[in-house]
């Protein structure tokens, strides 16, 4: 069986203050982040030990990880099992990439978010560019705010033309935006109008909860990380007796991580491969 997995463990600091983020306050002591690294280590142990399988894992913290050398490590030893398909983790790009060096790096991938108010675009397009020369997959992306276009068509212009740039919509900022910020933001990422939706999911058939799950530090699996109810425990023997069809009970899903496993969407074949750290099928750089 293949099974991806969203893993979103203890952490709930960063290194930016983003004014939008409710991690960007959040303090933790040294002995909750040696539980997120202890709750890690248990989580890649179950991976490894459950070799019958294979997996595709996304690190989606709620903050930032990849300052953390566990975190680091993490994805060294991931990417080099012979069960793990895929390792990626969301990130600011902060962190230094010589770790990377450790991986297998046909297996990993970043999801490289630029937040144009708490780094220098130079710093981190040059991190970009390290990317690349390291030959690690990654997407790059912009949180979709009108006040950041210039930082943006700049960034589209610097950035190698293999490098797929994605643009978030800021959902509730959507109706005050003009047609003119829309058509930007469209131009830079083509795909940025299936970002725009609260898609219908009600009873709708969905891969969470079958082919994909969220994790969460203790093992609870739930389908994604949008429906709180969990459906069992990674550390329990019977888990894969959680994994069947079930249909969304929310109204609706408007979340990359979320929405792409609908599967009247059929958003699969927009992504292929990778379609947990965003990158499409298709080059969509600049034109
Ligand atoms: S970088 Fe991400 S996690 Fe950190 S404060 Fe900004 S939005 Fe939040
Ligand atoms: S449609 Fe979204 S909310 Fe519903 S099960 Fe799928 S991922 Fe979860």
């Amino acid at each position: 069986m293949h099974l991806s997995i969203l893993y979103r463990g203890s952490l709930i600091i960063c290194n930016y203050g983003c004014e939008y983020c409710p991690f960007a306050k959040k303090q933790q002591s040294a002995i909750e982040l040696a539980k997120d690294k202890q709750e890690l280590t248990k989580f890649i142990d179950w991976i490894e030990q459950n070799h019958q399988h294979n997996f595709s894992i996304l690190f989606t913290p709620w903050g930032e990880a990849l300052i953390h050398p566990w975190y680091q490590q993490g994805l060294v030893r991931l990417t080099n099992l012979p069960n793990v398909s895929k390792a990626a983790i969301q990130t600011n790009l902060s962190c230094k990439l010589d770790w990377v060096e450790d991986c297998n790096k046909d297996k990993l991938a970043l999801w490289a978010t630029f937040h144009p108010e708490w780094i220098k675009r130079d710093r981190y397009l040059n991190q970009c560019l390290e990317l690349n020369r390291r030959n690690v997959s990654f997407s790059a992306g912009v949180v979709g705010f009108p006040k950041f276009k210039q930082e943006i068509a700049a960034l589209r212009q610097e950035l190698p033309n293999n490098v797929y740039l994605w643009i978030n919509a800021v959902k509730k900022e959507l109706p005050k935006m003009s047609q003119g910020d829309l058509d930007f933001f469209e131009a830079i990422d083509p795909l940025f109008p299936i970002n725009t939706h609260h898609y219908p999911s009600r009873d709708r058939s969905c891969q969470a909860g079958k082919s994909v799950i969220s994790v969460d530090g203790e093992g609870n699996m739930r389908r994604c990380h949008f429906i709180r109810q969990p459906i069992g425990n990674i550390y329990n023997s019977n888990w894969e007796s959680a994994l069947r069809d079930r249909l969304c009970s929310n109204e609706t899903c408007h979340c990359h991580i979320g929405y792409v496993h609908l599967d009247y969407l059929e958003l699969d074949k927009v992504f292929g491969e990778g379609i947990l750290e965003r990158i499409p099928v298709a080059t969509l750089g600049k034109n």
